[in-house]
């Protein structure tokens, strides 16, 4: 079982989904925690990505393909909830090639709406946890210890590429090359369109209704 949770820069994607993962026991993959992980380990994979993600660009194809695919056929769940992959056309057909050659396909995309102006202001006060990746926000959801993750009490920093800059680049890239799988999955009949305005729960309960709303998730929403 394959979801997908398509959106714009600062509309939410890691926050809700993690929640939507432990709800579903879909296992989470983010493309973007996986660059920053191999940038931590010094791999040459990460020093590559690096470049490119500082100034808010695509890290090349054939780099991000095999690195997603190869994190998907390693595990062991039965199903995956996909975070920042595919984020243009030729990663979706060479995800849809690989899952067809397992006799599978993406099942479900969840397609998360912000307006443009708030993006900006929740990625510019966006504050992550350099050990484990949770995401705080220095005004919606500020961590209980100053610069300290709750969860893990790793040190919280503010991602090079969630300067007002990168991030209307990483914008106007998200319109060109990620808009149009939204299509994609239209006309596929798997894309549902969740509005993302209003509080962390707010959304979450919007998103679990939709995929319950799919095919096969009739348990998901609870
Ligand atoms: P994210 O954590 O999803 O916001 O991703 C941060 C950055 O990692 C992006 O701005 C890109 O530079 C890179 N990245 C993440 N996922 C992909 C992908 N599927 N394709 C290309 N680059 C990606």
């Amino acid at each position: 079982m394959y979801v997908i949770l398509l959106g714009p820069p600062g509309a939410g994607k890691g926050t809700q989904a993690k929640m939507l993962a432990e709800v579903t026991g879909l296992a989470y993959v983010s493309s973007g925690d996986l660059f920053r992980r191999r940038q931590l380990e010094g791999a040459p994979l990460g020093l590559k990505a690096k470049e490119y993600m500082e100034r808010g660009a695509l890290v090349p194809d054939e780099v991000t393909i095999a690195m997603v695919l190869e994190q998907l056929e390693s595990g062991s769940a039965t199903g995956y909830l996909l975070d920042g992959f595919p984020r243009n056309m030729a990663q979706a057909r060479a995800l849809d090639e690989a899952l067809a050659k397992k006799g599978q396909a993406v099942d479900r995309v969840l397609s998360l709406t912000v307006a443009a102006e708030e993006l900006v202001v929740r990625l510019s006060g966006r504050l992550v946890c350099r050990q484990c990746q949770a995401p705080y926000h220095l005004e919606a959801s500020p961590p209980r210890v100053k610069g300290r993750c709750d969860r893990c009490g790793g040190e919280l920093y503010q991602r090079k590429d969630d300067s007002p800059e990168v991030v209307r680049q990483r914008i106007r890239v998200y319109e060109r090359e990620t808009e149009p799988l939204i299509q994609y999955y239209r006309v596929k009949g798997v894309l549902a369109a969740v509005d993302g305005a209003g509080s962390i729960q707010e959304v979450n309960h919007r998103l679990e209704v939709a995929l319950a709303a799919g095919k096969g998730f009739s348990k998901a929403a609870g």
